[in-house]
C-alpha cells in the first residue's frame, strides 16, 4: 500500500488542510464542509527516511497498512546521501 500525505484547498472558503492517507483520494473541508475537494498536491510518503541516533534508517509502509503507515524499518546508512541513493536505486 502506497502512503501519501494530500494538500488540499477549499474551492468555497479557501481553507487549507493537509491529511494523510493511503490514497489520494477527495476530502470534505474542515471548515464548511464543502464535500470532494482533490489534492492539488500530493507527497508520496510510502517509503521515508528518518534520522534516528545519528544513522539514517529507510522506512516503507507495507502492503498490509491501511489506516496508519505502519512502517517497516528496511535498512540504515551512516549517511543520508546513502539512504537517499538506496531508494533511488530501489525505486
Ligand atoms: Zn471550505
Amino acid at each position: 500500500m502506497a502512503w501519501f500525505r494530500n494538500y488540499y484547498e477549499c474551492a468555497r472558503c479557501d481553507s487549507k488542510w493537509t491529511d494523510d492517507w493511503s490514497c489520494m483520494c477527495d476530502d470534505d473541508c474542515r471548515r464548511c464542509g464543502a464535500r470532494h475537494m482533490s489534492p492539488y498536491k500530493s507527497d508520496d510518503l510510502t517509503e521515508i527516511i528518518k534520522s534516528h541516533g545519528g544513522t539514517f534508517v529507510v522506512l516503507r509502509s507495507p502492503d498490509t497498512a491501511e489506516h496508519t503507515p505502519d512502517y517497516c524499518e528496511i535498512t540504515t546508512f551512516s549517511t543520508h546521501a546513502q539512504a537517499q541513493a538506496y531508494l533511488k536505486s530501489v525505486s
